[in-house]
């Protein structure tokens, strides 16, 4: 765990970020979460670590590891909080099932191909994908 986690704070300063006490506190709650929180528990898990950090400072280190792929904002359990999932290699997969909105986690990951497919056909660079597939759990399907 705390290697991951030094690999991330790696990451952001190999992206010229400063390691300052708001980041690193940020980064060790989202480390914790198990990989899935929503920003009102990131929220009171940092100010838990240190009240010192204020809601805007929090906000905008959100931001930040969006943009550099450390986490995506998903709308899993709410269309109004979203959900940070960590986004280890650059990638995060989910099952949602439409009856009991459970989501199942799988690593398996044959998406090489096609991005490497898509950044020849559309002349983009990949770098992560957070992927969706819907449909009934093996309980619900009964
Ligand atoms: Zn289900
Ligand atoms: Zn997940
Ligand atoms: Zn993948």
């Amino acid at each position: 765990m705390s290697e991951q986690l030094s690999l991330r704070a790696e990451r952001l300063r190999a992206a010229g970020h400063k390691l300052t006490h708001a980041r690193l506190s940020v980064l060790r709650v989202l480390e914790e979460s198990g990989g899935h929180v929503t920003s009102a528990e990131v929220l009171e898990r940092v100010s838990a670590l240190d009240a010192s950090i204020g809601r805007a400072s929090v906000f905008r280190t959100l931001d930040l590891f969006t943009s550099l792929l450390i986490v995506r904002p998903t709308y899993i359990d709410s269309s109004v909080t979203p959900t940070y999932v960590l986004m280890p290699e650059g990638h995060h997969h989910h099952i949602i099932c439409t009856n009991c909105n459970r989501v199942i986690e799988f690593e398996d990951c044959c998406l090489s191909e096609m991005t490497a497919e898509l950044e020849a056909r559309l002349g983009v660079k990949l770098t992560g994908h957070l992927v969706e597939f819907y449909g009934l759990c093996d309980r619900c399907r009964q």
